[in-house]
Formats: structure tokens, sequence, C-alpha cells
């Protein structure tokens, strides 16, 4: 598989759209790797993971060919992950296809809400510019040649989050965020199905700063890969990467990479792209 992180940010980007402070001025300074849109992801270009606002800033300079894509896998309703509006864009009159034109989302019910209320502002289904299909923790679906399995996530119930398993042949990856430390539910289904990754992404939104419920700092992101070694669900090589990152971590790109190299960590950079071969 090819996975590439399109952007690496939580809500209001780095620097924050509206924000002064000391960590937004130095990553506006350091630029380049410490400049982050909005999170999104792609697995072999085809299998999208959010929409956030920045999907277009994706398209005009992430090298994201939104035209082709079919699937979008949703990981929540906050409006950093999912900005309804955008998939208005689908519109007839405004995007003209030469070919097969659905693009299909898959969340939860509480996802389902907006995306189904702009499809039908939009007229999305009547002209099969856009479905949405329900999809149900712990109950794994296919789209094309992946399995997909969503895991309940530790995030504001009201977003009716989740974070998701994607297989494919002999290889596995976690997309984990927005969650804090695992529920106990998803703990025990990965040790019961013996789900062995050879990529795992974590919600890093706090950087340096200590924190476990809803989002995770770097501390609990090495006490989560402790476990996940200790329960047998890796393999010998499988690589962790620090994702989804907010200013008020403490921590640009920068200075988090040789803290994140010493355990045993990757740090995720909008453009990323990671072979799991
Ligand atoms: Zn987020
Ligand atoms: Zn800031
Ligand atoms: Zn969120």
């Amino acid at each position: 598989m090819k996975f590439q992180y399109l952007g690496t940010a939580a809500a209001e980007g780095w620097p924050g759209i509206f924000c002064q402070c000391e960590f937004c001025k130095k990553a506006i300074k350091a630029g380049g790797r410490n400049i982050r849109t909005r999170s999104q992801a792609i697995v072999d270009d085809k299998l999208l993971i959010d929409f956030p606002p920045d999907t277009y800033m994706h398209v005009l300079y992430g090298g994201l060919d939104l035209a082709s894509v079919k699937h979008c896998l949703l990981t929540h309703n906050h409006s950093d992950h999912l900005y309804p509006e955008d998939i208005g864009m689908r519109r007839t009159g405004f995007a003209h296809f030469t070919e097969e034109a659905c693009l299909t989302f898959y969340g939860t019910e509480g996802v389902g809400v907006p995306v189904k209320k702009e499809m039908e502002d939009a007229r999305l289904e009547r002209d099969n510019r856009v479905a949405f299909q329900v999809i149900t923790p712990f109950h794994p679906f296919t789209v094309e040649e992946y399995t997909v399995i969503p895991l309940r996530a530790d995030h504001s119930a009201s977003s009716d989050p989740v974070i998701y398993v994607i297989q494919k042949e002999d290889k596995t990856l976690l997309y984990a965020n927005d969650t804090g430390y695992f529920p106990d539910v998803s703990w025990e289904y990965l040790e019961k199905n013996e789900i062995k990754f050879d990529f795992v992404s974590l919600d890093c939104t706090c950087g340096l700063l200590d924190c476990s419920r809803g989002h995770m700092g770097f501390s609990t992101c090495i006490e989560v890969k402790e476990r996940l070694i200790c329960t047998g669900c890796t393999k010998e090589n499988t690589r962790f990467c620090l994702h989804h990152f907010s200013h008020n971590g403490k921590a640009i790109y920068d200075e988090l990479v040789p803290l994140a190299e010493k355990e045993g960590f990757l740090v995720s950079y909008d453009g990323m792209i990671v072979r799991i071969e």
C-alpha cells in the first residue's frame, strides 16, 4: 500500500488561521514541514480518509486528484474532518465528469446527518454524484480490494467518532485520530482478532502536553505503542507515526522529530508518503 498524509494539523491549522502564538510564529519562520493544513490522508491514491476544508488546498497544491476518487472514509463529523459544503461542489453544473461520477462516503450515523443534508440540498443522490454508506463500529466492510474495520475512538461522543483499520492482502494499517487512549472495547477487538499492524498512525494533537482523553499527547502515544507491542498487535518492522497536531502542543515539526526518533516514532508532515510493502 502507498499511504500519504495530505494534511496533518488539528482544527485551526498550523499556523492557526487567526493565531499569533509563539509556536505559530515559529512555524511560519521555519516553514517547510512545520506548516500544516487540516488532516486528511489517502491510500493508494484512491481511498481517501476525511474531507476537511483544506481538501481543496490538497487538490491545488498536494497532488490530490479528487475527481478520480470514488471512496472516502470519514472518521467523525468535526469540521476539520468533514466540510460538507464542499461535497456540494460535486453537484450537476459545478462538476463535469467524463465517466462514472459517484463518490461514496462511509461514516457512522452521526456523520451521515450533515452529509445527507448536503446531498439533498445539492441533489447529489438524485444525480448519482454522491452516496453515503452507514458503517458500524467493529463491523468490517469491503471497499474495492480493502477490508476496513471501524473501531471506537475516545473523542467527543456527539461527533460519533471511529478510527480505522485498513487491510489489503497481508498489509494492515491503523489510522487513529481523532482519539484519546483507545477505549477498552477497541483494545479487546484488536486482541481477540489478533490484528497485526505494519503501520500505525496515532493522534498526537497535544504534542508535548500530557493528555490522554479526547486526544493524545506524545507520552500517551508511547503508552499506546507499548501496549500494541505487548498485546502482539505488531510485526517485526511495524512503523509508528505521530499525526494530527495542534500549535498548543509546544513543539513544531523540527523540534518534535528528534524527540520522536528516540522513542521510535516518525512524525507526519503534509505530503509525506509511507510505502507499506
Ligand atoms: Zn481533528
Ligand atoms: Zn498558534
Ligand atoms: Zn475531532
